[in-house]
């Protein structure tokens, strides 16, 4: 842990972002979060507030897609965390809703960081940067790139896009400006939620919880929990070594099934029973017809993509919590947010 200094969090309104500021206050750190919209800053301020002290939390006001206020947001600050991208349930029809604001975004931070005489930013990419469109596989690591095409979707390209856009920003400064980079890619993120507004991530146990959806399709995926990725941030902001690296941060993968028997088992005698019976691929590529979040797993059905985190463990001693743990902590706090 590094002497407390000040650091910059983007989309501050965001499930990892609230986890990595809350963090960053635990260790006596002035963070100065950016919003795209102001108002949203007391409802945050009150979630952050009841787990950790929040007297050196300021706000500032950035758009993705706009240059306005980024130089006044990172003016003094040491490291920059970048956390802010669109990360919607499902692609949108047109994909530059999601490129524009990733890539761009990305080189504003970038930009704006170098100008302020930011030491180190790190930036959220995803596994969706790594794994996607190449042969399904259970060992990518950060030596893959997905293939840059729209077959991919629009997330998965805006994150890929985004990603390698702030590498070569980096390569191309000039040497007479200095500025470290690390990126974290996560697998999916579950866990609890500090304010209510969660992200798209935890919608399949949302999903589980309220009764949404009939069953589980033979898909799988991996999985990380909030608390850990926020850890991993907060590493990778100080450790020496870390600069120039991306890391791959993902726990376990599980099956849909699995995910539902746990829920089931845990809360169904509390009256909350959760549907555990696995529903057929042909019913699956059925509702894909209809509905946009469906048809992204449809080409995973049955497939066991994974990742391995194996350098984030070993250069950042990233220590993880039991999974279980994880996707229970995610319905307790959905239960006791109100969200289901
Ligand atoms: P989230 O809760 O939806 O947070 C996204 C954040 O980005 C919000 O603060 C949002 O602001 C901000 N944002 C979106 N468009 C913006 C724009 N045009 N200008 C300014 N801010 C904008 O999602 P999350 O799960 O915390 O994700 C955070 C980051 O982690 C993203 O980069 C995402 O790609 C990455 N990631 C997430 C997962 C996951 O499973 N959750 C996995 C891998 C990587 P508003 O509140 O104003 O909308």
């Amino acid at each position: 842990m590094g002497e407390p200094t000040r650091v910059a969090v983007t989309g501050a309104s965001g499930y990892i972002a609230l986890h990595v500021i809350a963090g960053l206050l635990d260790q006596g750190h002035e963070v100065r979060g950016t919003l795209r919209d102001m108002a949203r800053g007391d409802q945050i301020r009150t979630a952050l507030a009841r787990q950790t002290e929040v007297s050196k939390l300021s706000f500032a006001q950035t758009d993705l897609t706009s240059d306005d206020g980024w130089d006044e947001a990172f003016a003094g600050c040491q490291y920059v965390q970048h956390i802010a991208s669109p990360l919607p349930a499902a692609d949108p029809k047109n994909h530059d809703e999601l490129i524009i604001p990733a890539r761009d975004g990305a080189l504003r931070a970038l930009g704006a960081a170098t100008r302020a005489g930011v030491e180190r930013v790190v930036m959220t990419s995803s596994v969706a940067a790594v794994g996607q469109g190449h042969e399904v596989r259970d060992n990518f690591t950060e030596n893959d790139w997905s293939i840059e095409t729209l077959e991919i979707g629009a997330y998965a390209l805006s994150k890929t896009i985004a990603e390698r856009a702030a590498w070569d920003f980096i390569a191309g400064l000039p040497d007479d400006q200095s500025l470290e980079l690390v990126t974290i890619n996560p697998s999916l993120v579950v866990g609890p939620l500090i304010d209510p507004d969660g992200s798209a991530s935890i919608e399949i146990v949302r999903k589980f919880m309220a009764r949404e959806v009939p069953g589980c399709p033979r898909f799988g995926i991996s999985l990380v929990d909030v608390r850990d990725v926020a850890a991993a941030h907060i590493a990778a902001m100080t450790a020496p070594g870390a600069a120039g690296h991306r890391y791959i941060c993902s726990t376990e993968f599980r099956w849909m099934s699995q995910i539902a028997e746990q829920l089931n088992t845990e809360f169904g005698p509390s009256g909350r029973p959760v549907p555990t019976r696995v529903l057929p691929n042909f019913a699956v590529r059925l509702v894909a017809l209809f509905d946009p979040t469906v048809r992204r797993i449809v080409p995973d059905l049955e497939q066991q993509r994974d990742y391995d985190s194996s350098a984030l463990r070993r250069d950042l001693n990233w220590q993880t919590r039991p999974m279980d743990e994880s996707v229970r902590a995610t319905a307790e706090s959905l239960i006791e947010l109100g969200v289901v």
